[in-house]
């Protein structure tokens, strides 16, 4: 009488003589084997779509380009406004140059913030993705 190595059943109708394993039991194998394949299969999914978002982190990029750039243009033009003028008062130096100023600080701070905000994204959609394949 064969007699099944997994669950100890001894019966001449399911037990399979080679392998020695009941129809049972031998179904429980394959599904465990079939659903460990599909999680598998699953991750390397997950992995595959979510990448690194190279978009995001060029428009990021982007931003903190066009901060800089403002910066630096305002420093320019406000250099070339002093220079036309001729002899100019304090009124004239100091309101254009505080009005520059501010408004470029509020351009840096602006873009400065898109590009963190961005930034910010790209990490959210990575630990997201590790928190998922960690289940
Ligand atoms: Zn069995």
């Amino acid at each position: 009488m064969p007699i099944c190595k997994e669950c100890g059943i001894e019966n001449d109708w399911s037990v399979d003589i080679t392998t020695k394993i009941c129809s049972e039991c031998h179904e429980k194998i394959t599904t465990k084997i079939r659903q460990e394949k599909e999680k598998v299969q699953r991750d390397t999914d997950l992995g595959k779509k979510a990448k690194t978002y190279p978009s995001l982190i060029f428009l990021s990029r982007v931003a903190k380009f066009i901060a800089w750039v403002g910066v630096f243009s305002s420093l320019i033009i406000g250099v070339f406004y002093i220079i036309t003028l001729n002899r100019p008062s304090i009124m004239e130096i100091l309101f254009p140059v505080l009005g520059i100023v501010l408004i470029t600080f509020i351009h840096f701070v602006v873009w400065r913030a898109i590009s963190e905000i961005l930034i910010l994204f790209v990490d959210i959609a990575k630990d997201v993705r590790e928190i998922r394949l960690k289940k």
